[in-house]
């Protein structure tokens, strides 16, 4: 029986960037991963883009992990937000608010040529891949987890804490019984790259339509990549449009801005339903990430908000190793908890509001919505607020999204 201090079931984005984070402290890790880093079908590592905050991008220089993304990385330096047939709109450029970019794009494989590979040279860390969690047991002093691979071998591995970042469909949330507030937003994300017939210079777009929203966000080699969602009972019709049905299906949503689309790649899609753990926790264990918490991709705020929970989980982890205290007691997950307690509901209430508020269609509440778009634009003070929230300034911040490693005293 091998023996650690922490197990991470699932090493995807979240899982994977934990492991680094704990790479800083002096603990014995190790991290299953179900589906090997290659392979067509793993979950994380797909050809979705991901828009990453400032703040997120501080976590991921803390952990080193930033210069091996560098060339595929995008800066955000505008964000335009409007509503189709609608006279509003807010407007928020990086150069006016004194700041280098609003955000990043990050291609998801990018993250799985990256993370894999650090995982796997990582000291004091046992990579497993593919392995599966397929149960754990409390005992005395501590957790076993049961892991199996993908001939049926099975391997137990004792821990102090095990951290469930296995996914929406969380096996191990769901064995220990964690109660959630699911919602259905009845609609598909639909993902490609398009190609503009002009430059996006960077500027991201979010257009709320009266099917949903729509969000067109600037990636490398002057493409755009596309996520639209539709809704479920016409996901079937989209997927069968060839592409200059498709070009044209979401050109007219979308107008002109950039020009005639010219090309559309491989589309994927995302059923969109939302979840919350009423508590992340369980007898040594934590859930973190989509096992937490999933929610629309309207504002791009779901990674974001789970790489500030391996931030802080991890900060609280490596402050109880120097204290040689157990990393797997009780009140220091309680105080875990407690910590992303207000960043959580923020957040998910952020995105409910905005995908409410453009979700109603009554007349008065268009007009309405349309003042408020173009009071944001003109509003300094009240546009800044909003973009606060946005970028995942409205809490306070762990010391890796100060750019501070966790085997570092002082931020840099
Ligand atoms: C269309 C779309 C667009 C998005 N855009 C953005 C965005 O722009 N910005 C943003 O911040 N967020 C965005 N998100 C959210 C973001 O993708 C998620 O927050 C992120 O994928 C969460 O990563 P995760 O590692 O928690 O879960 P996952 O990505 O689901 O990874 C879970 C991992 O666990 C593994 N696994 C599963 N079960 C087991 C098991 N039993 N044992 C071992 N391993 C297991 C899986 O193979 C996988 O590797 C978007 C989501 C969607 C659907």
């Amino acid at each position: 029986m091998s023996r650690y201090d922490v197990v991470i079931a699932g090493g995807g984005l979240v899982g994977g960037c934990l492991a680094v984070a704990l790479g800083q402290t002096g603990l014995r890790v190790a991290v299953l991963e179900a589906v090997a880093s290659d392979a067509a079908s793993q979950p994380s590592y797909d050809d979705r883009t991901t828009a990453l905050s400032p703040v997120s991008r501080r976590i991921l220089e803390a952990l080193d992990l930033w210069p091996d993304l560098q060339g595929e990385i995008t800066p955000i330096r505008e964000i335009h937000i409007s509503e189709q047939a609608g006279f509003g709109y807010t407007r928020m450029r990086a150069d006016r608010e004194g700041v280098p970019a609003l955000g990043y794009l990050v291609p998801n494989r990018r993250f799985g040529q990256v993370l894999p590979q650090r995982l796997q040279h990582q000291p004091g860390l046992d990579y497993l891949a593919p392995a599966r969690a397929v149960a754990t047991r409390t005992t005395a002093h501590g957790i076993e987890l049961t892991a199996e691979d993908d001939e049926g071998r099975q391997q137990l591995l004792k821990a102090r804490l095990v951290v469930a970042a296995d996914g929406a469909r969380s096996v191990l949330r769901e064995q220990w019984d964690l109660p959630l507030h699911e919602h259905d937003y009845g609609s598909h994300a639909v993902i490609a790259n398009l190609t503009p017939g002009e430059d996006h210079r960077g500027r991201a777009y979010e257009r709320f339509t009266p099917d949903g929203p729509m969000a067109l966000l600037p990636t490398t080699g002057g493409r755009c990549a596309l996520v639209w969602s539709v809704a479920d009972d016409e996901l079937h019709d989209v997927l069968a449009l060839d592409d200059a049905a498709f070009l044209d299906q979401v050109q007219r949503r979308f107008g002109y801005r950039l020009g005639r689309f010219r090309q559309v790649g491989r589309r994927a899609h995302y059923p969109l339903r939302g979840h919350v753990v009423t508590q992340p926790l369980a007898p040594r264990g934590v859930v973190i990430g989509n096992a937490a918490h999933t929610m629309h991709p309207v504002a791009g705020q779901g990674l974001n908000l789970a790489l500030r929970d391996v931030a802080w989980l991890a900060q609280l982890l490596a402050e109880a190793e120097r204290r040689g205290e157990d990393v797997g007691h009780p009140a220091l997950l309680q105080r875990y908890a407690r910590q992303r307690q207000a960043d959580t509901r923020l957040i998910m209430g952020f995105t409910h509001l905005l995908l409410a508020s453009f979700g109603n269609r009554l007349p008065g509440l268009r007009a309405g919505r349309n003042l408020a778009l173009k009071w944001l634009d003109i509003v300094p003070p009240a546009r800044r607020a909003f973009m606060k929230l946005g970028m995942g300034l409205g809490t306070p911040l762990p010391a890796l999204a100060a750019g501070c490693p966790l085997n570092r005293e002082e931020p840099r």
